[in-house]
């Protein structure tokens, strides 16, 4: 029994936890006969009633080809994608809308940069500065690039708290340092990092930088220019939206003198043997070939969807729910949680003595209980805190402190049985 429920009342900010819930079909499953706890947000959030209604009005309505049909369905097809592009710029704050690229996520949005700024701009010597708290798909590209350009890619340490240690962040930098490519929030540690400090620092120094928002624009507002990105990418299946689209957002100017990455149709302006091909507008000439359409189309709906119910309404919610798992699995003996930066997202890491995670997280989701273990493709950061894998929770909207209750309740259960 956790005995924060008798210490403290289930009241927290005033924040319509049922009708947000009831918005979401998938929270009334049942896993093995108890009702689902879902608690890997993180690694992907639910979708509410209205982007999934988006698919079936899509595929019922106007189901179409986009940018070069002259028929009514490739018409609205068209006009609601780019619809979308809107309602992302305004979503990150964005000067113009050509400055948001469509990619499939975080991952194709950092490997765009990558392959095409990256070949275009970094040659051997040159230095990429990356954080230890990044996920997998923030140091892979660059250790690529490093292989076939003859780069440097030099980390950025953390504290014992899974604190970027800024003095030593500063300390990195060299004539040679062109890119800084780090996360806004850690999803292993739940990490909120200073970028607006970051982004000023490496622009002192003559480089650019590139955010990883993945796990930053589903708890809080994100304005870009505000933090002086120069690259912020995020993924729409983070952000109550589905799998396969996801944003770029780079400055205009560095779009513009961007080479293109893949080629394809959609990405041109004239193709020929005899001259050279031509390249369309930003920012087409990085959407090679045919779209995610619908998700992309839906992915506004959750956009819009995450604005209506309010970033910092969510992000305080979130908050009472963390500051509540935290206090009650704090008490639980052998249980050592990573990642316990003053400023964090609703991400809950911890390991316990004597229980393998993978024990925990099989036997918990016994129990209706659905968190992730494992490296949450942060092998570097784990390895530097000594363990291969944690547990992690991690909240969303949808949750609420009788879950976080039952949740620890259950934990206790299980660690139990498998000590
Ligand atoms: N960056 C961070 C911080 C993430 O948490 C994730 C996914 O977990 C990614 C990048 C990769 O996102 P995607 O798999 O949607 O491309």
């Amino acid at each position: 029994m956790n005995h924060l429920a008798t210490e403290r009342p289930l009241s927290a900010p005033a924040f319509d936890v049922a009708g947000i819930r009831a918005q979401f079909p998938i929270l009334e499953r049942q896993v093995h006969g108890r009702p689902l706890i879902y608690f890997d947000n993180a690694a992907t959030s639910q979708t509410p009633l209205a982007v999934i209604d988006t698919f079936r009005d899509y595929f019922c309505r106007y189901n179409a080809n986009i940018h070069r049909g002259l028929h009514t369905l490739a018409d609205e097809a068209t006009a609601a994608y780019e619809a979308t592009r809107e309602t992302v710029r305004n979503f990150l704050n964005a000067a113009d809308r050509r400055e948001i690229v469509f990619t499939r996520g975080t991952t194709e949005a950092i490997n765009l940069v990558a392959n095409s700024w990256g070949r275009a701009n970094l040659k051997a010597g040159d230095e990429v500065l990356v954080s230890l708290l990044e996920h997998h798909s923030n140091i892979v590209p660059w250790q690529l690039l490093a292989a076939q350009l003859g780069i440097k890619v030099r980390v950025i340490p953390v504290d014992e708290r899974g604190v970027l240690d800024l003095d030593a962040y500063r300390a990195l930098f060299t004539e040679r340092t062109r890119l800084v490519a780090v996360n806004h929030v850690s999803n292993a540690f739940g990490t909120i990092n200073p970028v607006r400090e970051m982004a000023t620092i490496a622009h002192e120094h003559g480089a650019l930088i590139l955010v990883d928002g993945a796990q930053a624009v589903p708890h809080q507002r994100v304005d870009v220019r505000a933090i002086e990105a120069d690259f912020y990418a995020f993924s729409g299946h983070k952000v109550y939206g589905p799998t396969g689209a996801g944003a770029l957002y780079a400055r205009a100017e560095l779009l513009e003198a961007m080479p293109p990455w893949q080629g394809g149709g959609e990405m041109i302006k004239s193709v020929s043997f005899d001259v050279p091909t031509t390249f369309a507008d930003i920012p087409h000439k990085f959407e090679a070939g045919t779209p995610a359409i619908a998700e992309v189309i839906a992915l506004g709906v959750a956009l819009d969807w995450v604005r209506g119910v309010g970033l910092e309404r969510i992000g305080a919610w979130e908050a009472t729910l963390l500051e509540r798992a935290t206090m009650a699995v704090s008490r639980i003996d052998g249980l050592r949680i990573l990642g316990t930066a003053p400023d964090k997202a609703g991400v809950l890491s911890f390991v316990v003595d004597g229980a393998h995670s993978q024990d925990i997280a099989l036997l918990i989701d016994q129990l209706g209980v659905a968190i992730r273990t494992g490296n949450h493709c942060a092998q570097p950061l784990l390895a530097h805190f000594g363990v291969t894998a944690t547990c992690r929770a991690s909240f969303a909207a949808y949750n609420t402190l009788e879950e976080v209750d039952a949740f620890v309740d259950a934990l206790e259960r299980v660690i139990g049985m498998v000590r």
